[in-house]
């Protein structure tokens, strides 16, 4: 396994429109668990495939959640292969969202509070489940990643201007320190 390099805001790959996975093969199941180790590692709860250079329609999500109120997060990894969101409540939730791509930027986002998805596991089988709170959130978040969207997007312009402001000033800062 390897921690594979994150690409970060704007560079225009994140924009890419992510292609179907047509088969799991050695291949496929090397990247998920790159994907995985690179997640974990940076770390972040959700990562698409194009976030690391790859645009496929593949997703790792592990929300890091405890069992028990104020108990060690326990892992639970999830694979999203071509995920499709078949319907969404039209009572709506706000989460602070941040991303890996845009680092150390938080801002409130709002979308469907319940979900109905389907996607395939990374046995080839057909999932399709009913999903709210952070899950629910958390997936459209990364489904938005493979049309090329970012969660700054859903912010008015002034805000995702101040976002990708501080997010470039973030970055000399960390040039200068290195
Ligand atoms: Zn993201």
């Amino acid at each position: 396994m390897a921690i594979l390099p994150i690409i970060e805001a704007p560079d225009p790959r994140l924009r890419t429109i992510s292609t179907p996975v047509e088969t799991i093969d050695a291949d496929l199941n090397r990247l998920i668990d790159d994907m995985f180790e690179t997640m974990y590692d940076a770390p972040g709860i959700g990562l698409a495939a194009i976030q690391v250079g790859v645009p496929k329609r593949v997703l790792v999500m592990d929300l890091q959640e405890p069992e028990v109120e104020d108990g060690p997060p326990v892992k639970r990894p999830m694979v999203f292969i071509n995920p499709q969101i078949l319907d969404g409540s039209p009572d709506l939730s706000v989460y602070q969202e941040g991303c890996l791509s845009i680092p150390e930027q938080y801002a409130e986002v709002e979308r469907p509070a319940a979900i109905r998805a389907s996607w395939m596991d990374r046995d080839g089988r057909i999932r399709e489940e009913q999903l709210d709170g952070l899950m629910a959130t958390c997936l459209q978040h990364e489904m938005d990643h493979l049309e090329g969207v970012l969660f700054i997007d859903h912010l008015s312009r002034l805000k995702r201007d101040m976002v990708l402001k501080k997010l470039a000033k973030l970055r000399k800062e960390t040039a200068k320190a290195a």
